[in-house]
């Protein structure tokens, strides 16, 4: 279905680009207006194409948040982090903000990480992401809040913001594959995760879902990977449109996590629909919501692997009255007064967000979190992380530390198990040569 739309459309572009058939180019301007227009038309294709009113493209919306950063280098920084698989290469850009840089580091601070962007067509998310750094530097503002409030509030806070965490695949959307959720090379990052990884349903579809050849095969799953170890956030949330929808875990499977923490996690979500959201939003699993089980997603992973507290997947907005086709009007906006209300109304729940997480991720969470001592993390994911911090430290390019990954991988592995038999043969000399001690004191 996606193949036939976008064969079609790239043939009306190459007749638009041509210099020889100027007529049919003239006409099929005029088709295009129509379609904007939502006028009938019996040569309109049937999708609605990007408002460039409203919506930046991938290189001017980050050109405008790196002029920001700039603009408020006290409270943001910008750092790009490149990694490469097999000839293929991603590039994630994320912004830091911490009301004083020097503090970036201070561990007692709460720590926040935002994901937009994921899936190519759902540009909307993007731009809620703008937005946001907008306010955090305090040249856009929320309606009804003090600034000075909410300023100390903020803090105590640490947020990380990637903006588009698929750059690859929004180009692919801003060629005119409007239909486009996986990255650059066709794999769906939010299905490309450990937990419950490439198992498929009865509807399973390559062209929406295809999770990779392993779980983190991609380099921009990677990279979320190696950040969330890293930065061991306590709230982290996944930006998507498609649908309006507050989900915690699971995606894998239709429950939430037993416990009082994941009940006030729905509280926290039920309290935010209500207050910001006009009770528009489904709330709960993202499994039990969705009407499909979705498996090997980064909310599950960053729940149960990098026992993030609060691990949430928002859906920002969808129209659910479009065709299947018209991607473009099926997960954005696309007059001026919804594409403002969406922003408007998202923004004052995320901040409404922040400071009810902060609240509800209690003594407990932080202790756990702090001192990582009841906090398992595979062998893999210590290495990926304590790697990712040397290379802040000294500068190093990631793709250097990625080609030794599988050796140092192995050499650590081996050293392990040597001196684990070592260990063995050790403790079983002693054991021999002592023995009878052991019995006299026994006796
Ligand atoms: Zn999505």
């Amino acid at each position: 279905m996606h193949l036939r739309i976008s064969m079609g459309r790239r043939r009306c572009f190459s007749f638009y680009n041509s210099p020889l058939f100027f007529i049919i180019q003239f006409s099929l301007f005029i088709a295009c207006i129509s379609v904007v227009d939502g006028e009938s038309n019996l040569n309109k294709p049937s999708f609605t194409l990007i408002n460039r009113d409203l919506y930046h493209t991938s290189g001017a919306l980050m050109e405008e948040i790196e002029a920001l950063v700039h603009r408020h280098s006290d409270k943001l920084s910008i750092e790009t982090i490149t990694s490469k698989n097999k000839g293929y290469q991603s590039e994630i850009t994320v912004v830091t903000y911490c009301r004083n840089r020097k503090e970036i580091d201070d561990r007692s601070k709460f720590r926040i990480l935002l994901s937009f962007g994921q899936h190519g067509r759902e540009l909307i998310t993007s731009e809620l992401a703008l937005r946001l750094l907008s306010i955090l530097s305090e040249e856009e503002f929320l309606p009804n809040v003090d600034p000075t409030r909410l300023n100390n509030t903020l803090d105590k806070f640490v947020i990380k913001v990637i903006p588009m965490e698929n750059l690859n695949g929004r180009k692919v959307v801003e060629a005119g594959d409007l239909c486009e959720r996986r990255n650059g090379r066709g794999v769906d990052l939010n299905r490309n995760w450990s937990v419950d990884w490439g198992k498929k349903e009865k509807d399973y579809d390559p062209y929406e879902e295809n999770p990779g050849t392993a779980p983190f095969s991609e380099p921009e799953t990677q990279t979320m990977r190696k950040l969330s170890i890293s930065f061991e956030p306590h709230i982290w949330v996944n930006v998507h449109s498609g649908m309006e929808a507050l989900f915690m875990p699971y995606d894998h499977k239709n429950t939430t996590p037993d416990g009082l923490p994941s009940q006030k996690m729905r509280l926290m979500l039920e309290k935010l629909n209500h207050l910001h959201l006009e009770d528009r939003c489904l709330v709960g699993s993202g499994g039990g919501s969705v009407g499909y089980l979705a498996h090997g997603t980064a909310t599950d992973y960053m729940y149960d692997i990098a026992r993030v507290p609060i691990a949430l997947t928002f859906e920002i907005y969808g129209d659910g009255t479009a065709s299947s086709k018209d991607c473009f009007k099926m997960f954005n906006p696309i007059d001026i007064t919804t594409f403002n209300r969406v922003l408007n109304d998202w923004s004052a729940a995320f901040f409404a967000m922040f400071s009810m997480g902060a609240n509800q991720v209690d003594e407990f969470h932080l202790k756990t979190s702090a001192s990582n001592s009841d906090k398992w993390v595979s062998i893999d994911d210590y290495l990926n992380g304590y790697l990712m911090e040397r290379r802040n430290r000294y500068g190093k390019k990631m793709e250097v530390l990625e080609l030794g990954m599988q050796e140092i991988r192995t050499y650590f592995r081996l050293f392990l198990l040597s001196s684990v038999l070592l260990m063995f043969m050790f403790c079983s000399r002693i054991s021999k040569s002592s023995r009878p001690i052991v019995s006299a004191i026994t006796l």
